[in-house]
């Protein structure tokens, strides 16, 4: 029995009365990305196995150690997705994308799942809101994604967060660095976990993300990649660098981030932030001129980011942010009798369909339990239907805040009257407000 009533560890659920952050949040996303000509991608929860293996990389932490990887009946591996670029990626290559226009732009707010050790900050569904860009080799492109990210941090008021930039250079100037990480790394090969001895061979960079203490200690030390970028991939560098310059966006340089993910070349990004604790990375991203190709595609240099929602919200609240609470209810309406019952019902109805807020008892409760309701729920107005009023038509609204009280017919003229004193009255309350600044 217990069982049923818990949640699977490392999933969280979001209750009705804190949905409103989420979409808050969500709606500056969706807002900015597409201030920035991006249109939302909606790709499916679960994708063939291979897609992960060969979009994320075969050596990855996620591949190797966090999927959800199962068989269907029909005997197909299937694989919940732990990030949204490949999904996004395949998407792209199945329905020609490029044939719309290059450069292809699209966001996308999505859940991800990923086998790991839940903690504060790390679940094993969560949340990510991101955007990508196809076909667009051009530094300008690097420095609009991450101006974007950039911006809604700034939408949302969120400070002290750091944006940490870094090159690791194309498939070329990776083999030279691959080449000295590996004589590094060979030098330490006792004392390495299991799982970066196997990465040695076959792809040593993904030994500086390894979360293991004992190598990341080891790989503090390691050359940093930015000494072995070739001449192209450091100009482009510099040029991504001169378009954040001008947008006054600040960054500093960290040789250190290779990011998790094996599809990256050239510019990766990461925000950071020491607000929330260990898991300070909110937003990671950069660009992956390889991965289209990898899928069989032509060769299209391609970018995007992916920020976390369940740290963002939890900086926001570190840092105070006040999230604007949601519209309560404009008008309760309780009845009294089942006569009245019907006339509520259907006036609410019209109100709803002025777009206004409108509730009324479906639960038979008497009067003084539903007056309980209507304040608990904020309503702004109430009104009690029934009695002699009901046979006179007509009825009395009541100002939760200010107990005034307003006549109103029950006819026709009803939500008239309703929106003449909803409007006079929150026109007071501003024309208050000023009064009282004075
Ligand atoms: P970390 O190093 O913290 O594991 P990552 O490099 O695996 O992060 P990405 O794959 O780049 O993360 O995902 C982008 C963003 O998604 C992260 O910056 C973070 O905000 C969020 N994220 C990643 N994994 C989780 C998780 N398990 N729980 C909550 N958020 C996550
Ligand atoms: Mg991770």
């Amino acid at each position: 029995m217990a069982v049923i009533t818990k949640k699977v560890k490392g999933t969280e659920d979001i209750l009705p009365r804190d949905s409103y952050k989420w979409q808050f949040v969500e709606d500056v996303m969706k807002k900015e990305a597409e201030c920035f000509g991006f249109k939302e991608i909606r790709t499916p929860v679960f994708e063939h196995t291979m897609l992960f293996n060969r979009g994320v990389g075969e050596t990855t932490d996620v591949v190797q150690k966090e999927m959800y990887t199962f068989d269907t009946k029909g005997g197909e591996s299937i694989t919940l997705r732990p990030e949204g670029t490949a999904g996004a990626a395949r998407a792209y290559l199945e329905h020609a994308l490029h044939n719309d226009g290059l450069p292809i732009k699209a966001y996308y707010l999505l859940t991800c799942y990923r086998y790991e050790k839940a903690q504060a900050g790390r679940q094993r569904e969560f949340h990510q809101f991101g955007m990508e860009t196809y076909g667009a080799a051009d530094p300008r492109a690097d420095a609009e994604m991450i101006c974007a990210a950039n911006s809604v941090f700034d939408r949302l008021g969120v400070e002290n967060i750091k944006l940490e930039l870094n090159s690791i250079g194309c498939k070329n100037c990776r083999k030279n660095y691959t080449a000295a990480l590996k004589a590094y790394f060979e030098g330490y090969k006792d004392q390495l976990c299991d799982t970066c001895l196997s990465r040695l061979d076959r792809n040593p960079m993904r030994i500086l993300d390894c979360k293991s203490e004992i190598c990341s200690g080891i790989a503090k030390n390691a050359p940093t990649v930015l000494e072995y970028i070739c001449e192209d991939c450091s100009g482009h560098f510099d040029m991504v660098k001169s378009y954040l310059d001008a947008a006054g966006v600040e960054y500093t340089v960290n040789p250190t981030i290779v990011r998790g993910l094996d599809y990256y070349t050239r510019t990766v990004f990461e925000f950071v932030t020491d607000s929330i604790g260990a898991q300070g990375t909110v937003c990671g991203g950069g660009r992956y001129d390889g991965l289209i190709e990898e899928l069989g595609g032509q060769p299209t240099p391609s970018l995007g980011f992916a920020m976390g929602l369940e740290r963002l919200l939890m900086v926001m609240d570190a840092q105070g942010i006040e999230i604007p609470k949601p519209n309560t209810c404009d008008l309760y309406i309780a009845p009294l009798g089942e006569e009245a019952a019907k006339k509520a019902f259907v006036l609410v109805k019209s109100l709803r369909e002025s777009s206004l807020i409108a509730e009324t008892d479906i639960i038979g409760r008497a009067l003084k339990p539903q007056m309980k309701y209507a304040n608990k729920i904020g309503a702004k107005y109430s009104m009690v239907v029934g009695g002699d009023d009901l046979a006179a038509n007509k009825a009395v609204v009541k100002k939760m805040d200010t107990h005034e009280q307003f006549e109103v017919p029950l006819d026709d003229g009803f939500i008239d009257k309703f929106l003449e004193i909803y409007i006079s009255q929150s026109h007071k309350s501003v024309a208050d407000a000023f009064a009282g600044e004075q």
